[in-house]
């Protein structure tokens, strides 16, 4: 189990990683990350900051409690969220603001076994997410190692405003997924958006955001050979359930 100040470190690491210019992930301002501390508080980067080159002071821990309660609360204007993100603060002297995408990082780690999350713009997952055939291209799993990293199915959400809106449509899709197979999904794909992966480890969301990224890559492959030949349910669920598989996924760490 890691304390407040490990995790820190681990999640600056995996930011910068996801951030690197070669992986194509994202680039100036673009995307955030988080990682919950313990029951009442979680890092989540602040606006602005750059994940290629995040430092601590770019981190900012904030309370859940105040940040669902502020969440719960409807018809608040654009400014009256930016004055509630100042006071979901732990520290109210830190100079770093909260992204805006905090109240999606709150709904999401409070799923059982989701501790780092990842939240990329991906060239290759948006040139499929900015699609006209979006939904049906990620509505299948394509090869086994796809499902080992990513998950047996994967969430797709229609566009949305980001924000206030998109962290409510996000927990409900959510929690639907979570009660169909008993766990958060690894994936989440946001239409004209972007993408979130979903770790127990960080490891697991550098591993799961690579892994959709190769398979966007084999998406759009298959649309100039006539379109993709998704595996069929039953061998989903093989690959899904089958002790080696298994294996594999503790080995390399993915939950
Ligand atoms: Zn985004």
């Amino acid at each position: 189990m890691q304390n407040g100040e490990q995790i820190l470190t681990t999640l600056l690491e995996m930011s910068r990683n996801l951030g690197k210019p070669e992986n194509d992930y994202i680039i100036l301002g673009e995307g955030n990350a988080s990682a919950k501390i313990d029951d009442k508080t979680f890092w989540v980067k602040a606006s602005g900051a750059s994940l290629s080159s995040l430092e601590p002071e770019n981190l900012v821990k904030v309370s859940f409690d105040k940040t669902l309660t502020l969440l719960k609360q409807s018809n608040l204007t654009d400014e009256e969220i930016r004055e509630g993100l100042k006071n979901v603060r732990i520290d109210q002297d830190v100079k770093a603001m909260p992204s805006v995408e905090t109240f999606m990082h709150a709904v999401l780690l409070q799923f059982d076994g989701v501790n780092f999350i990842g939240h990329t713009h991906p060239t290759a997952i948006n040139a499929i997410l900015c699609s006209r055939n979006a939904a049906e291209a990620l509505s299948g799993s394509l090869f086994p190692d796809q499902i080992v990293y990513c998950g047996a199915e994967y969430v797709f959400i229609p566009y949305t405003d980001p924000g206030f809106i998109l962290a409510n449509t996000v927990f409900k899709t959510t929690q639907d997924y979570y009660e169909r197979w008993g766990q958060a999904p690894k994936v989440i794909y946001m239409q004209n958006h972007g993408f979130i992966a979903l770790g127990g480890t960080a490891k697991d969301v550098e591993n799961i955001t690579a892994m959709a990224v190769k398979s966007a890559r084999i998406i759009a492959g298959t649309y100039a050979m006539g379109g993709p030949n998704f595996l069929s349910p039953e061998s989903v669920d093989r690959i899904h359930t089958r002790p080696d598989e298994q294996y594999r996924k503790k080995v390399w760490g993915t939950r």
